[in-house]
């Protein structure tokens, strides 16, 4: 994190900085320019219109959320407060893997499911946020890095607790902090120096990534849908040709100790998420199973 950004450690979780950035980031200006690529996206959006006006200025809807609009096709606005991206889509299973130049306007990223799983590059950004639950600790906590120009300039009536300058002055204990959340990020901090960093953690989270996505694109008793180059590395989703096999396919995975593979409630079908946290060992457990039960029932 280059020396002219501030790293804060705040509750509310990532949906308040949905809100709170645009209220530390308007400056005067009237509208906020959206890239909609997921549930996440969406949410920000809808959190972001009761503070002021939204431009989404492309989207993926029309195609169920399986890609990235190619940036030069973005209809952005040159008088825009930010323009606010979701790095990588948790549920949809949509990663961004380069990210856009957009002149002068502020890039806002939330990075809550991507975060420390690869380097990349803070100075493209205005704001990056993240709540801490993915890749970092417990939910509870969140970590906002924000370039030290966008602070300082909240909208009138603003309350303290929502208002980076504050929080910066006070170090992130303008109130009590999430105390022992905060402890366990800086044991995760740890940790990761531990396994050889955030760029050794890449290299293992694309070996994990690799070898699932080959084995659900084996034969087509599976299915993802994504464009293959903006498939996530955390939040691997995926169908059952035969949807009928649902309960079974779940039964019989908790039975061997894969757990949570239910799909989230908004898309369905199942999802693998092989955040930093899961060995490289649970990706190969869960290709074995996904391919002997395929071979008992395909
Ligand atoms: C989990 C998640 C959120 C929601 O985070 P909260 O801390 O529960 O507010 C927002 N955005 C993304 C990309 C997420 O993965």
């Amino acid at each position: 994190v280059p020396s002219n950004y501030k790293v804060l450690f705040l509750q509310g979780g990532a949906t308040l900085q949905a809100s709170m950035i645009p209220m530390n980031l308007l400056r005067g200006k009237t509208s906020m320019d959206f890239i909609e690529t997921g549930h996440w996206g969406t949410r920000a959006i809808n959190e972001a219109q009761a503070i002021a006006n939204v431009n989404i200025a492309a989207t993926s809807k029309d195609k169920g959320f399986t890609y990235v609009p190619a940036f030069d096709t973005w209809k952005l606005d040159k008088n825009a407060a930010f323009v606010h991206i979701t790095p990588n889509e948790t549920i949809h299973g949509v990663e961004f893997y380069d990210f856009p130049n957009v002149g002068d306007i502020p890039l806002v990223g939330d990075f809550s499911s991507t975060i420390m799983s690869r380097p990349f590059d803070v100075s493209k950004f205005g704001v990056i946020y993240a709540g801490a639950q993915k890749n970092i600790g417990p939910s509870g906590i969140a970590v906002v890095i924000v370039r030290d120009d966008l602070i300082g300039n909240v909208i009138p009536h603003t309350p303290d607790l929502l208002n980076f300058k504050k929080h910066v002055e006070a170090e992130s204990m303008l109130n009590t902090p999430a105390t022992y959340n905060w402890y366990l990020a800086g044991l995760v901090f740890k940790w990761t120096k531990a396994q050889g960093g955030v760029a050794k953690l890449e290299e293992v989270n694309k070996r994990k990534a690799a070898k699932l996505y080959d084995a659900l694109d084996a034969t087509g008793f599976y299915i993802n849908s994504i464009e293959k180059s903006v498939r996530s590395r955390m939040n691997v989703p995926f169908f059952l040709k035969d949807e009928s096999l649902n309960d079974k396919f779940l039964k019989e995975a908790n039975e061997r100790r894969l757990l949570n593979l239910k799909g989230h409630k908004v898309s369905g079908g199942m999802r693998a998420s092989i955040y930093n946290a899961m060995p490289e060992a649970g990706v190969d457990a869960l290709i074995d199973f996904l391919k002997d039960f395929e071979k008992r029932n395909g």
